[in-house]
């Protein structure tokens, strides 16, 4: 339980922007490139670093992220396979970039009165301040430098930090919900360059708080002029990061409730369910999909069938 509140402004829902996204692959270098490979030509000998395909980025896509995409595609992704991430990437939106201003350092440096004139400062204080980051920092610019083109290209490990903090961040958000021990948020805690919260007071105030805010910076309301009969422009595409930021503020503030999928392997945490569904609508609150509830239906009715015949064998013996 948490001695706070947290309210949130504006308190209506915000409509999640659509995301940019590239297809995406991995280059020989395990370097990940928002680019559809064209072709991998040898390298020649004494060329330079360029170890990667020859690539068409004229591809970009712009979609809505899946709802509650934070509780599903995100925490199933296996952020130990480069592919996977590029997969992810190609499908949902790139997480990665050299580019730190997303993260939640900013925001701390902010709280103690640090400003930087220049992005690079920031970059400079953020390596200073976590090994981690610097780590992940060094092998990009050992790279390539801070050259041109890095936006488009980065190392998966830019891409778990700030997964692993997002992942974080909403295991928090399931405590404060009350749908998982504080210890569970503790005991799986991946973002440890960041430090770890000893307390859900500790996690809401020095991480989700200032991760959500942070990361929903694009965010601001705002007016526009249209010529007459011109009709509005839609949302301005926001990076995923930035969506799944929002996403899960909305939750927040629509105090939503965790369900359980009672699917005995399944077991995953979800608002709602995923599929088309022929049975009663309730059901929907008891399995996360509906596959998961036919498998669990099946189960059941396995049990019965098997505890009808053996108490028939135990009533045929006496
Ligand atoms: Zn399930």
């Amino acid at each position: 339980m948490s001695r706070f509140h947290i309210t949130v402004w504006p308190e209506d829902v915000m409509e999640v922007p659509p995301v940019r996204r590239f297809p995406a692959c991995v280059r020989r270098d395990g370097f990940i490139e928002l680019a559809v490979p064209v072709t991998f030509p040898e390298r020649p000998a004494g060329a330079g670093a360029y170890l990667g395909p020859v690539l068409d980025t004229g591809y970009e896509l712009v979609g809505a992220i899946p709802q509650e995409l934070y509780l599903r595609e995100l925490r199933d992704l296996d952020l130990s396979s480069p592919e996977a991430i590029a997969r992810f990437c190609g499908d949902y939106g790139s997480l990665g970039g050299h580019d730190w201003t997303d993260m939640v350092p900013m925001e701390w440096a902010a709280d103690d009165g640090v400003a930087f004139d220049e992005d690079e400062d920031y970059r400079r204080y953020a390596k200073w301040n976590f090994p981690e980051l610097k780590r992940i920092a060094i092998r990009t610019e050992e790279f390539a430098g801070w050259d041109e083109g890095l936006d488009r290209f980065f190392h998966p490990d830019e891409f778990r930090v700030r997964a692993a903090l997002l992942l974080d961040v909403a295991d928090l958000l399931l405590a404060l919900s009350e749908a998982q021990p504080f210890e569970d948020v503790v005991k799986n805690w991946r973002s440890t360059w960041a430090g770890t919260p000893a307390s859900l007071d500790e996690g809401l105030s020095r991480y989700l708080i200032p991760v959500l805010n942070h990361g929903m910076r694009p965010f601001s309301p705002r007016i526009t002029l249209q010529p007459e009969g011109v009709t509005p422009k839609p949302l301005q595409p926001t990076t995923l990061y930035s969506a799944i930021c929002l996403q899960m503020a909305n939750d927040l503030k629509s105090e939503v409730t965790y369900h359980v999928c009672a699917n005995e392997p399944c077991g995953r945490l979800f608002l709602h369910q995923r599929g088309e569904s022929e049975t009663k609508k309730d059901s929907g609150v008891y399995y996360c999909s509906v596959s998961c509830g036919k498998a669990q239906n099946q189960r059941r009715y396995r049990r019965n069938k098997a505890s009808r015949e053996s108490s028939t064998n135990q009533r045929n013996q006496l």
